[in-house]
C-alpha cells in the first residue's frame, strides 16, 4: 500500500493470469493458449508490411478487422466491436452495461477476471452455483437481475451450454444484457451468434488469442445488436480511440481468411483432446466433458496441488485454482500430440 494510491486502487484484488514462464524449456500448458504456430499466412501479412506506416496512428475503428469478421459472421459492420484482447472487451461491456441497481448475475465457478471486473467498476454481483456436475444451471439465472454473463463453454470446466437452452433463457431475460464469452467455443459447441439479430441484448464475445493463435497480439471482438455496439463505443471512445494496433490488424484478418489452417489446427486440438481423454481415464482421473481447448481432472487418490508441483518439477505446467469447489482440480491445456505425451509419461512417474 501507498499513501499514493486512491481508495479505489487500495480496494483493488487484480486478475493474476497464469506463469509465462521465462525459460523456453517448460512445456506449457497451464494458459490454454495454442499449441500452434499462427497461419503461415499470418506470417507473411506481417513480413509484407511496410513497416513506415507505424509512424502514424491506426485506423481509430480497425474498419478493415470489423468488416472481415462481419462477413465472416454474416452480419453487419455495426455490429462488430473489436478490442484489445477479449479481456478489454469483457472490461468495456461492463462499464457499458453492468452498472446497474441490481446485481448482475455469473456462475460461482468460472472466469476469475468477472469478480475482478465488478470490484474495479463497484458493481454488484451474485454467483449461482454450477450443479455437481459443474453444469451453468440457466433456470437460476431467470430472476431480476443487472445483466447475466458467463462463458460457453465454461472456464475452467470445459462444460457447454446448446444454442436451444441460450434462446431459452434470453425469451425470459429481457429487460437486461446477457453477455456469453465465447473465448472456447471453436472447439467444441455452437456460437450463439447466430442469435444476436433475433435478440438486441445478446452479446457474443470472442477472441483470436485461442482458436486463432494469437494470444500474443491481443485481438478481441464483440457481436451484438447494433444498439449494443453502439454502447460499446461511446466507452471506448471515452478511454482509448486506438486499442488496436497496425500489426495485430494485419494479423488477425489474415488468420480470418486462412480458413484451411483454422479449420486443421482445431481438428488436431480436438484430437488432442480425445486422446488425452482416453490416456488420463486410464491412469484413474476423473474428466469433466470438455468442449474447449482444455481439460478440468481430478483423481481420486492424489491432491491436485500437489500433482500440480509434481508436474512442474518435471517441466510441465498445468493451472491450478485454490478456490473452494476446485481445489481438487487441475486444468490442462491442449499441447501438441508430443507435449501430451510428455504430460502422460511426467504422470506416470508420479502416481506410482
Ligand atoms: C482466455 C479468455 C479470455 C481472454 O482472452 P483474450 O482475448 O486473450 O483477452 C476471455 N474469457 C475467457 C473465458 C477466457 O478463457
Amino acid at each position: 500500500m501507498s499513501k499514493y494510491w486512491s481508495e479505489l486502487t487500495k480496494g483493488l484484488v487484480p486478475y493474476v493470469p497464469g506463469e509465462q514462464p521465462k525459460v523456453q524449456d517448460l512445456i506449457k500448458l497451464n494458459t490454454n493458449e495454442n499449441p500452434y504456430p499462427p497461419s503461415p499466412a499470418v506470417v507473411e501479412a506481417i513480413n509484407n508490411f511496410d513497416k513506415g506506416r507505424l509512424r502514424f496512428y491506426p485506423d481509430p475503428n480497425s474498419d478493415v478487422l470489423k468488416q472481415a469478421l462481419a462477413d465472416y459472421y454474416a452480419v453487419e459492420i455495426h455490429q462488430v466491436f473489436v478490442g484489445n484482447g477479449s479481456d478489454e472487451v469483457l472490461a468495456l461491456a461492463f462499464m457499458a452495461f453492468f452498472k446497474q441497481e441490481k446485481p448482475i448475475l455469473f456462475p460461482d465457478i468460472s472466469y476469475s477476471f468477472y469478480p475482478v471486473y465488478c470490484n474495479l467498476f463497484n458493481i454488484e454481483f451474485q454467483q449461482p452455483a454450477l450443479n455437481d456436475e459443474f453444469e451453468i444451471v440457466l433456470d437460476d439465472y431467470a430472476q431480476d437481475n443487472g445483466g447475466i454473463i458467463f462463458p460457453n463453454p465454461n472456464a475452467p470446466t470445459g462444460r457447454v451450454i446448446g444454442l436451444e437452452q441460450l434462446r431459452n433463457l434470453l425469451q425470459k431475460n429481457t429487460e437486461s444484457v446477457l453477455i456469453v464469452d465465447e473465448a472456447y467455443i471453436d472447439f467444441g459447441g455452437e456460437t450463439a451468434i447466430a442469435l444476436v439479430d433475433q435478440f438486441p441484448n445478446l452479446l457474443v464475445v470472442q477472441t483470436f488469442s485461442k482458436s486463432r493463435s494469437l494470444a500474443g497480439s491481443r485481438v478481441g471482438f464483440a457481436i451484438g445488436s447494433t444498439e449494443l455496439i453502439e454502447g460499446l463505443e461511446r466507452v471506448k471512445n471515452s478511454f482509448n480511440s486506438y486499442p488496436l494496433d497496425m500489426l495485430a490488424v494485419t494479423a488477425a484478418v489474415a488468420a480470418l481468411e486462412d480458413k484451411d489452417y483454422f479449420e486443421q489446427t482445431r481438428q488436431k486440438i480436438i484430437a488432442s483432446r480425445d486422446w488425452l481423454d482416453t490416456e488420463l481415464s486410464q491412469l484413474g482421473f476423473k474428466l469433466l466433458p470438455s468442449a474447449a481447448n482444455f481439460v478440468f481432472v481430478s483423481h481420486p487418490q492424489y491432491d491436485a496441488a500437489r500433482l500440480f508441483a509434481e508436474l512442474r518439477d518435471r517441466k510441465v505446467l498445468v493451472r491450478y485454482f485454490s478456490s473452494a469447489r476446485i481445489d481438487q482440480y487441475l486444468r490442462i491445456s491442449m499441447g501438441t500430440r508430443q507435449e501430451c505425451e510428455a504430460l502422460i509419461t511426467a504422470l506416470k512417474e508420479i502416481l506410482v
